[in-house]
């Protein structure tokens, strides 16, 4: 709720302050503890509710920041660049950010859910219903038996992650998926129960909003290791899978999308098991440079 709470006071611009979010952001994650099963239910829930809220126009944020007066140009220069930078944009600046429009609540809606380089967090989500094109089955060990839509992975990154494997597989490792791919569905449905028993302003505590989880973009995957009897929890890290894989997913085009010690500013606690999909270069980058995918775009919202 805070989230939804303080992105509805928020115009665009307020949005666009790294501050906000991370209040909101970190508030959200604790919810999220390395637990397998409520990974799960964090992120599929997260999808839901807002989307239909999604839909509320814009207009009346835009209006506003395009009304800026254009007669400055004439004033001084410092002056003028005020204004029109403003007025350039909401919309050239949405653009540059790949975001489509701003919905009702505050959230973003990113423009380009199918590419590989889609950046959500928790100001910014997928469109409304947005399903991923091309979910293949990696073929790599997973924690669970059984058919299920979250072995999926977008075509590229499930190629991309069994070359992953095959790379912790030869290095002796015992790596293993837990979860991919999460339906909007699935994530509605999840929320929805969560709102239900829990009521909103609790269930947006563990639970993220629809729409901004990365494991709808068919991009993510959480894995493990028999070491930690395949749960999803921080001591991953300390296992020898866990430190392998914060050091060589990059070369697969992966990167720990929730670093440790990162948390004001993507907004989640350190996941060492989730890892995203971005293609190999910015992967490098941002393995190189030790930075999250918030710092590698440079900004938040
Ligand atoms: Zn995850």
């Amino acid at each position: 709720m805070f989230l939804l709470v303080s992105c509805q006071n928020q115009t665009p611009t307020d949005n666009a302050e790294p501050n906000s979010l991370k209040k909101n952001q970190i508030a959200i994650d604790k919810k999220e503890q390395p637990v397998l099963e409520k990974d799960s239910e964090k992120d599929s829930e997260k999808d839901s509710e807002k989307d239909e809220n999604q839909q509320q126009p814009d207009d009346e944020q835009n209006n506003g920041e395009q009304q800026q007066p254009e007669d400055n140009q004439e004033a001084d220069e410092k002056e003028q660049q005020k204004p029109e930078d403003e007025q350039e944009t909401e919309n050239s600046e949405q653009e540059s950010k790949n975001i489509a429009r701003v919905d009702e609540s505050g959230l973003a809606i990113v423009s380009n859910p199918e590419s590989t380089e889609v950046f959500l967090n928790k100001q910014r989500r997928l469109p409304d219903g947005y399903q991923p094109p091309n979910l293949v089955e990696p073929n790599v060990p997973f924690s669970f038996e059984g058919s299920n839509p979250k072995r999926q992975m977008r075509a590229e990154a499930a190629n991309a992650l069994e070359n992953l494997f095959s790379a912790a597989e030869e290095a002796q490792l015992d790596l293993v998926a837990a979860s991919g791919f999460r339906s909007f569905e699935t994530q509605r449905y999840l929320y929805n129960n969560y709102v239900e028993t829990h009521g909103q302003a609790e269930a947006d505590k563990f639970s993220a909003r629809p729409g901004t989880s990365e494991h709808q973009t068919g991009l993510a995957m959480d894995v493990t290791t028999a070491e930690v009897a395949f749960a999803l929890k921080q001591s991953f890290k300390q296992t020898s899978e866990g430190a392998w894989l914060a050091n060589n997913a990059h070369k697969f085009g992966f990167i720990i999308r929730y670093p440790e010690g990162k948390t004001n500013i993507t907004g989640y606690i350190y996941e060492p098991w989730h890892i995203r999909y971005v293609g190999k270069d910015i992967a490098k980058t941002v393995y190189e440079n030790n930075i999250t995918l918030e710092e590698y775009f440079g900004y938040g919202y």
